[in-house]
């Protein structure tokens, strides 16, 4: 086999989904402690501090340096390499955490014991299922007294609409917490709490039928444990790898990710099944991982830690092949090449220069806004990636400036502020409005700072007549220009130069789409 293929082949690319409170954060400090990637404790824990609160979690994006590292976090484990790619825990960034899924290759779903099922976790799984993407679940809190388990694994199966596979099982809950019985290997790994277990020194018996185990946990929890263990079988599915795989069954876990317990029998599992870097859908061809030629695509655009260089970070999820620092890449959106020097790694939290990176790798490349999401990368043949899309904002405000002599500096912050994708950004053809778009309210706030404290801008946003946005898409010259003349008043353009629909209301939008025909409007534009 090939380096490129060996290599791919050891990588395990994944995010954590989940509702904020299951434990994500807790989780994620584990799997690096397991990885020997955690230098400071809490170092994770850091940045989100609130997420609700507008002015502490801009004094927090402030220290970009903690964002843009804890983006991507690299960590060996045993002969893999794991990339845990974060998705922003605000709910507003939903459509970041689209990109960030688009991504990877499985996701580990995070659910708390005592709430089960909730709203975020459905939306995140909505957008897993889009391509199929393999989930494991760890359901979290072990420690307290939460629902009961097989409750559990129902709602999963009947709410996300994926089949449960128990890899492991509790032995009680809450107080009476003693341990959970792995169900393939038939060990079973105590909860003794108050300690920071790793495997080696947690106690394992072989097997439930140990005469320690008795001892343990006593016999009236033992006879309650087979009974149970019987149902279990009888009611749920045993692991299949091929159904995993396809993303239609989740292997289930059970812990308490602060008291480090179960988690690194989730990690074993998902480091032996968890997929590889699979093929990836190009607007001309598939692209497998072992090609040699480098390829990739940008999914996530930051401001780089220091405002004063105005520089930001592009991530780019390589595809195939294998990157050496210094080399250049072709963007086939351009059509140039590009010296990718500098590139960051994210190598057991640190930023550090990197050497080499290989399929299901990301690396960190600066750029002065040349770079955009979707942006596809090889070596000199024009490949687009698939699916990476940008979502119709669903609010609307129209920027004022307080000082008009700044208007150049107002529209290149609005640009490159959008670049980074959480904001979008139109001029109508009709108007000098800027307009700009986002699916929540805390983002204007957020680019009304921004644009004063990196751009020197002081700008508000008011309410602006735009209920909705449509990119318009039209193969016919003729009936695009005879649409653009019948609807000036409403079209603009966004930041990449693309027509959109710019709808005062829905009914509006419903009319115009009746009235022309052989005209396209889109939800989402395809990053291409
Ligand atoms: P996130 O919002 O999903 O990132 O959740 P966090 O990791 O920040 O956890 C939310 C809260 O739950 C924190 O107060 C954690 O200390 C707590 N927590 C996380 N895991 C456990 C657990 O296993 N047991 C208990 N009792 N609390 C936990």
């Amino acid at each position: 086999m090939s380096d490129v293929s060996l290599e791919a082949a050891r990588r395990r690319t994944f995010a954590i989904i989940s509702h904020p409170d299951a434990g994500k954060t807790t989780l994620t400090e584990k799997l690096l402690l397991f990885g020997g990637a955690i230098q400071m404790a809490g170092s994770v824990k850091s940045r989100k501090t609130s997420r609700s609160a507008t002015s502490d979690w801009m004094a927090l994006e402030k220290e970009r340096g903690i964002s843009v590292t804890s983006s991507v976090m690299q960590f060996p484990y045993s002969d893999r390499i794991v990339n845990l790619l974060d998705t922003p825990g605000h709910a507003d960034f939903g459509e970041d955490t689209y990109r960030v899924l688009t991504a990877v290759d499985s996701a580990l779903m995070v659910i708390d014991v005592a709430k089960g099922v909730e709203e975020r976790t459905i939306k995140l799984m909505d957008v897993c299922r889009l391509r199929d993407t393999p989930i494991m679940t760890f359901i979290n809190k072990l420690d307290r007294e939460g629902r009961n388990p097989i409750d559990l694994l129902d709602e999963v199966e009947s709410v996300l609409g994926i089949q449960c596979a128990p890899v492991t099982w509790p032995i009680g809950m809450g107080q009476r917490l003693k341990g959970v019985v792995h169900l393939v290997s038939g060990e079973v790994h105590l909860y003794e709490p108050g300690r920071n277990f790793t495997r080696q020194d947690s106690t394992i018996f072989a097997s439930i039928d140990d005469p320690k185990l008795e001892e343990r946990i006593g016999a009236p929890m033992l006879a309650e444990l087979r009974d149970e263990l019987e149902l279990v079988q009888g009611a749920s599915h045993p692991f299949d790898l091929a159904r995993y795989l396809a993303g239609q069954q989740t292997p289930v876990f059970f812990g308490s990710a602060v008291n480090n317990f179960g988690v690194q029998l989730l990690l074993d599992f998902f480091v032996e099944h968890a997929p590889a870097p699979r093929p990836r859908a190009t607007t001309s061809r598939e692209v497998a991982p072992s090609e040699p030629q480098l390829t990739g695509f940008v999914f996530k655009i930051q401001a780089n830690m220091d405002p004063q260089h105005r520089d930001r970070v592009a991530f780019m999820r390589i595809c195939s092949g294998k990157f050496s620092a210094g080399m250049k890449a072709f963007q086939s959106r351009t059509g140039k090449e590009l010296k990718l020097a500098n590139a960051l790694t994210f190598m057991a939290s640190d930023r550090e220069i990197v050497e080499t990176a290989w399929p299901g790798d990301v690396i960190g490349i600066h750029n002065h806004g040349t770079i955009s999401i979707g942006d596809s990368f090889s070596e000199g043949e024009v490949l687009h990636f698939t699916g990476i899309p940008n979502f119709a904002p669903e609010l609307f405000r129209r920027a004022r400036l307080r000082d008009p002599l700044k208007l150049k500096q107002l529209q290149k912050g609005l640009a490159q502020l959008s670049e980074e994708g959480a904001t979008q950004f139109f001029r109508p053809l009709m108007s000098n409005d800027l307009i700009l778009g986002a699916v929540g309210t805390l983002q204007f706030d957020v680019v009304a700072y921004r644009l004063k404290d990196e751009y020197g801008v002081d700008a508000s946003f008011e309410p602006v007549q735009v209920a909705t946005a449509r990119w318009i898409r039209c193969d016919d010259a003729r009936k695009l220009e005879e649409f653009r003349e019948k609807n000036a008043m409403n079209l603009g353009i966004d930041a990449a130069g693309q027509l959109v629909y710019l709808a005062p209301t829905r009914v509006n939008l419903q009319l115009a789409q009746e009235r022309a025909s052989g005209v396209e409007f889109l939800a989402t534009r395809e990053h291409a």
